[in-house]
């Protein structure tokens, strides 16, 4: 058996390192690669994405993993031989019902896609985008169709990043949030809206950099490991433990977009930078799902980097270095204006509270789109209308509507919007549990310090990579199922405070 063990791993050292490369040139098309290169890089790609494909489905590694399951079914079921048998053999499963041309095809014309969005958004010119977008809605449906038995369309993109979640589920699930939401946005948005004026003054970047550095790597982030870029849309993205990337967007006169994408991305580089060294390329080295990997940057985002605690330490800092924009600011003042709920246009920047409520419209209109209900054609009026119906807020233009995520026009169509409203969700409950552990952490938090909320995610979330599914992990750390109640008792908590409601 340790034989075929070592055959199984040296396989997938192959298959990580073919993956890893392919991801290596999407990172440099979304930071560094002119623009004239996306023909030649959607080919690259396209030839690394099918090689890894064929490497992991190799019957072979079926073979490897059949005689090995007996002897995994033995082994305790968090060790790391059994996880590793376990999950390969799930994603082998998976992977080995998609043609290795359709894999190239559709990496091909993702990037070629990229390429067009990042165009199109500035120029506000969804007909450049549109026929990518169509043929995009074609390859996603085609992905479904290699799983039949589905009882949705959406199920299998749904399931490729939060294994075993429906989309009924998620219908059930958003309509819950969505009535807890609502009235909440009605009540804030009646109140007074905290005055914000300040921020739409002049933050040169290079000094946004500076400040959001020192804060993330007293998070935990390693820059030894890691490195952070700038690009249209802020993404994290690894090579290897030991190789995680991020990056931001600066706009000189918001600096909230770059300071909490920075934040937020963190989040989400410290979860790969944390797994185990023991699980280094193996199929066990990356987060475990879109849900669990957004409820970690949320919750650096938010429960941290939006806290009362965090700018007691950090908002004298940040006025030393903008002494002309924030020395005439008070602390309170700025604490309520970097959770300024209102109506706004952009999902990345929207506050805690109306944030959910732009992923449910994403999920509608996926839906619709995948069932055949709604056109490409049709959807920057969907979307208008979606926000109308849903934020009381229209867009002007695409580039801040339709246009505005990158998800659709360099992913699939589904299965990408779901991980931030169950993100906020876990991030809740897992918050909650580290709070119970270890009730110091707002004052530690008070004094610039992290090492304990840090320390407490990595033993309990970090560490076991995708060895658990999200809802093993949650009962595991919890001991509860997916809840809806502690996120929206926050919500109430700190906002009922703020507003005085
Ligand atoms: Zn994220």
């Amino acid at each position: 058996m340790e034989d075929k063990l070592d055959e199984l791993k040296a396989r997938l050292v192959e298959y990580k390192n073919l993956e890893s490369a392919a991801w290596v040139l999407s990172w440099d098309q979304q930071t560094y690669m002119p623009a004239g290169g996306a023909e030649a890089r959607g080919r690259q790609v396209a030839t690394l994405e099918r090689l890894a494909h064929e490497t992991l489905t190799d019957p072979a590694i079926g073979t490897l993993l059949d005689d090995l399951h007996p002897w995994a079914e033995t082994l305790p079921y968090d060790s790391d031989d059994a996880s590793l048998v376990r999950v390969t053999r799930r994603e082998y499963e998976r992977q080995a019902r998609l043609p290795s041309e359709f894999v190239a095809r559709l990496a091909a014309h993702q990037a070629r896609s990229y390429a067009a969005w990042a165009e199109a958004r500035p120029q506000n010119d969804f007909a450049r985008v549109r026929p990518f977008l169509e043929r995009t809605l074609d390859l996603s449906r085609e992905l479904s169709e290699y799983y039949p038995g589905y009882e949705h369309i959406a199920d299998p993109l749904i399931d490729r990043n939060d294994f075993g979640v429906k989309a009924s589920t998620l219908r059930q699930l958003f309509a819950q949030l969505r009535n807890q939401l609502a009235p909440l946005v009605e009540a804030i948005t009646a109140q007074p809206a905290p005055d914000d004026h300040f921020l739409r003054r002049s933050f040169p970047s290079e000094k946004q950099q500076a400040f959001f550095l020192d804060v993330v790597q007293a998070f935990g982030f390693d820059l030894n490991r890691g490195r952070q870029d700038v690009s249209p849309h802020p993404f994290t993205t690894n090579f290897s433990i030991d190789d995680v990337r991020f990056t931001v967007r600066f706009q000189e006169h918001d600096p909230k977009d770059a300071l909490f994408s920075a934040f937020h991305e963190a989040g989400h580089a410290m979860y790969e930078q944390g797994i185990a060294q023991a699980l280094e390329a193996t199929t066990l080295a990356m987060g475990t799902s879109a849900g669990v990997h957004e409820s970690q940057s949320r919750l650096w985002e938010n429960r941290v980097g939006r806290s009362r605690p965090f700018w007691t330490h950090y908002y004298p800092k940040l006025q030393a270095l903008f002494p002309a924009q924030l020395g005439d600011v008070a602390l309170e003042s700025f604490y309520r204006a970097v959770n300024k709920v209102e109506r706004s246009l952009i999902r990345t920047d929207a506050d805690e509270v109306t944030y959910g409520l732009h992923i449910i419209l994403r999920f509608d209109l996926e839906l619709r789109l995948l069932e055949g209900s709604l056109t490409v054609r049709d959807l920057p009026e969907a979307w208008r209308e979606g926000m109308r119906a849903t934020l009381g807020i229209v867009p002007p233009d695409d580039r801040d509507g339709v246009l505005q995520d990158v998800h659709w026009y360099a992913g699939c169509i589904g299965g990408h919007f779901q991980g931030y409203a169950l993100g906020n969700l876990l991030g809740a409950q897992f918050y909650a549990a580290a709070l119970q552990a270890h009730p110091e952490i707002p004052a530690e938090m008070e004094q610039g310090h992290f090492g304990t909320l840090h320390g407490w995610l990595k033993e309990q979330i970090y560490q076991h990579g995708s060895k658990y599914t999200t809802a093993e992990l949650l009962e595991r750390v919890t001991g509860s199922q997916l809840l809806v109640e502690p996120y929206i008792d926050y919500i109430k908590a700190k906002y009922g405070e703020i507003y005085q409601i």
